[in-house]
C-alpha cells in the first residue's frame, strides 16, 4: 500500500529516518507543502526561502533517482496542512503518512492537527525522531525536569548516546515507477530584497556532503584554535544544511567519529569541540519543547521581561546597516547582509552590542537575523540571542559585557576580516582598524562610535540592576 512521506526540514534521501521507514512498508509518494505566508510570519527572509526552494529542487532530483515522485502544493499557512494532506492521501489511496518531527510550538501544533485529521479518515500517522539523537523529554535531570543549562545536558547526552541512535538509516532502493507525475516548484514568493548569490550556498545533500568532507579533511583538526577567528573560516559553514536537513547530525557525528578513532567525547581536541557544537544545537531544540514560552516572544528567565529596553530606531538602523563606528560589529553586520551568514563569534559580539551597548530589545535583533540568515532556525537563533541578552538558559551573566574593541584585537588580530568587509579602513594599520582614529584621518568617512563603550556599559549594568528592584 502506498505511503505518503511528508518532507519539511529534512530535505534529503540519505539517512532519513521517516523516508527509510516509509519505504520499508510500501511504495512512497513524497510531499512538500510550501507555506510562504507562514514562513514570512515566522520572519524568514529571501535568503533562507531561496535556499529552501533550491533544496526542494535538489530533493526532487534525488527522489527521481529512486523513482519517487515529489508532489508539491502551495498551501500558504500551516493551518491548511491537514486538509491538503488528507486530500492527497485520498487521491493517491495512501495507507499511512510519515514525517520527521519538528519542535518549535507552531510546528508541533500543526503536526497535532494533522494527526487528528488523518485519524478521522483512518490514515495512520507516523512521526519519527530524526534531527536529534534524543527526543525532547528523553534527557531529563534527576528531578525529572528539562535541563536548564548546557553542561549537565551534554553530560547526559554523552552518557546515554549509543550505536543505535548514531546508526545511519538505510537509503531506499529505487522503487517501481508509479503513474504519478511530480510537480514543479510553485511560483516564488515575493520579497523586497534579492537573495544573496546562490553560488555561496549550493543547495542539496551532495553539496552538503562535499562541505562536510572538506571540513573534516582540512579544518576540523584546527577547529579548537581557529573557530573563533572569523578571517580564517575555521568552522564548517554547515549550519544552513543542518537547518534544512540537507545533512543530518548523524552523518556529521559518524564522519567526525571515524576521523577520531571512533570517539565522540575524547580524542582530537578540534573534533571533540566541533561535536560539542552539535550537542548545543540539540540542547536548544530540547529547550523549545521544555520551555515553549520562548516560542511566544517570552524570555527564558521571566523576570527579565521587565527590563527597560530603549526604543531607539536610529541606533537600531545603525546596527543593522553596519554604521555603529565599532569596526568588528560593523564588518560582521555587513557579512550577514552580504552573505546571509555570520561567524559564531561575531553573532555573539553583535548580539551583545545591540542588547547591552545599545540596550535594544533582543527580539528586534533576533528578527533581523532571521530575516537575513540562510541558516535561520528558531531554536538556535532564539537561544543565541537570549544568551547574549542575559535572558536565557546559560546566559552570559549581565555584568560580563564584551568590549567590542578588545574582541576585535583578540579575534581579528591583523584586522583582515575588518578590512574585507570595511574596505574604507583597509589602508589603516591593523591596530587602527580595531579602533579607527577619531580625527577621521584615513578612515574614508567611516563613522565615529555611536556610543561610548564605558558609558554604555554602565547604562546596561544599571538597567539590569534595576530588575532586582521591580
Ligand atoms: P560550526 O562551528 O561548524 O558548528 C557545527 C554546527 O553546530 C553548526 O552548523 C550548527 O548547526 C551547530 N551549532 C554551532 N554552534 C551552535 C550554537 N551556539 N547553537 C546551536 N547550534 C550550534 N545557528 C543556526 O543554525 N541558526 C541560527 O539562526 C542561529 N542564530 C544564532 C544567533 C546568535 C545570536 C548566536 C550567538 C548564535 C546563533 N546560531 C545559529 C549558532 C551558531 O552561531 C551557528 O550555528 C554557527 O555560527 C554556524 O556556523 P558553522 O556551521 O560554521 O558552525
Amino acid at each position: 500500500a502506498r505511503q505518503l512521506m511528508w518532507f519539511r526540514s529534512d530535505l534529503r534521501t540519505l539517512d532519513n529516518t521517516a523516508l527509510a521507514a516509509a519505504a520499508r512498508r510500501g511504495p512512497v509518494i513524497a510531499v512538500f507543502l510550501h507555506c510562504p505566508e507562514q514562513w514570512r510570519g515566522h520572519g524568514h527572509g529571501a535568503n533562507k526561502i531561496d535556499f529552501l526552494r533550491r533544496g526542494v529542487k535538489a530533493l526532487r532530483d534525488a527522489l527521481a533517482g529512486l523513482n519517487i515522485p515529489l508532489v508539491q502544493r502551495d498551501i500558504g499557512r500551516f493551518e491548511a496542512a491537514p486538509q491538503a494532506l488528507v486530500a492527497l492521501a485520498r487521491e493517491h489511496h495512501a495507507e499511512a503518512l510519515h514525517f520527521n518531527r519538528e519542535y518549535p510550538l507552531d510546528e508541533r501544533r500543526r503536526d497535532a492537527a494533522v494527526g487528528d485529521a488523518c485519524q478521522a479518515i483512518g490514515l495512520s500517522v507516523h512521526g519519527y525522531t530524526d534531527g536529534l539523537a534524543f527526543e525532547p523529554g528523553e534527557l531529563l535531570s534527576g528531578q525529572g525536569d528539562y535541563y536548564r543549562v548546557f553542561t549537565p545536558f551534554a553530560k547526559a547526552w554523552h552518557r546515554r548516546i549509543d550505536a543505535a541512535r548514531l546508526a545511519l538509516r538505510d537509503t531506499p532502493a529505487p522503487q517501481t515507477r508509479q503513474p504519478i507525475a511530480g510537480d514543479p516548484l510553485p511560483e516564488a514568493p515575493e520579497y523586497p530584497e534579492r537573495p544573496v548569490d546562490a553560488a555561496l550556498w549550493p543547495a542539496g545533500q551532495e553539496a552538503a556532503a562535499d562541505r562536510l568532507a572538506r571540513f573534516l579533511r582540512f579544518r576540523a583538526r584546527h577547529y579548537a584554535e581557529q573557530r573563533d577567528r572569523p578571517a580564517l573560516a575555521g568552522t564548517s559553514e554547515l549550519s544552513p544544511y543542518l537547518a534544512l536537513g540537507m545533512l543530518s547530525p548523524r552523518q556529521c557525528l559518524q564522519a567526525a567519529m571515524s576521523e577520531n578513532d571512533g570517539h565522540l567525547g575524547d580524542g582530537d581536541k578540534g573534533l571533540t569541540s566541533w561535536i560539542n557544537e552539535l550537542v548545543w544545537r540539540e540542547f536548544y531544540q530540547h529547550i523549545v519543547v521544555g520551555f515553549p514560552e520562548v516560542c511566544r516572544y517570552r524570555p527564558f528567565q521571566t523576570h527579565t521581561d521587565k527590563l527597560a529596553w530603549r526604543h531607539d530606531d536610529a541606533n537600531f538602523a545603525a546596527w543593522c546597516e553596519g554604521r555603529t563606528g565599532y569596526p568588528l560589529v560593523d564588518a560582521a553586520m555587513r557579512q550577514l547582509v552580504q552573505t546571509g551568514w555570520m561567524h559564531n563569534r561575531l553573532r555573539m559580539v553583535t548580539a551583545m552590542f545591540l542588547t547591552k551597548h545599545l540596550l535594544i530589545d533582543w527580539r528586534r535583533g533576533e528578527a533581523f537575523f532571521l530575516g537575513h540568515l540562510v541558516d535561520g532556525e528558531f531554536a538556535a537563533n532564539n537561544g543565541g540571542w537570549q544568551w547574549a541578552a542575559s535572558t536565557g538558559t546559560d546566559a552570559a551573566p549581565y555584568f560580563r559585557i564584551f568590549n567590542p574593541t578588545t574582541q576585535a584585537s583578540r579575534f581579528d588580530p591583523d584586522g583582515r576580516f575588518i578590512a574585507h568587509y570595511l574596505p574604507e579602513l583597509a589602508d589603516l594599520p591593523a591596530r587602527a582598524r580595531h579602533a579607527p582614529p577619531r580625527d577621521g584621518l584615513g578612515t574614508n568617512g567611516y563613522p565615529a562610535p555611536i556610543v561610548d563603550h564605558k558609558a554604555a556599559r554602565l547604562r546596561a549594568l544599571d538597567a539590569f540592576k534595576a530588575l532586582a528592584n521591580v
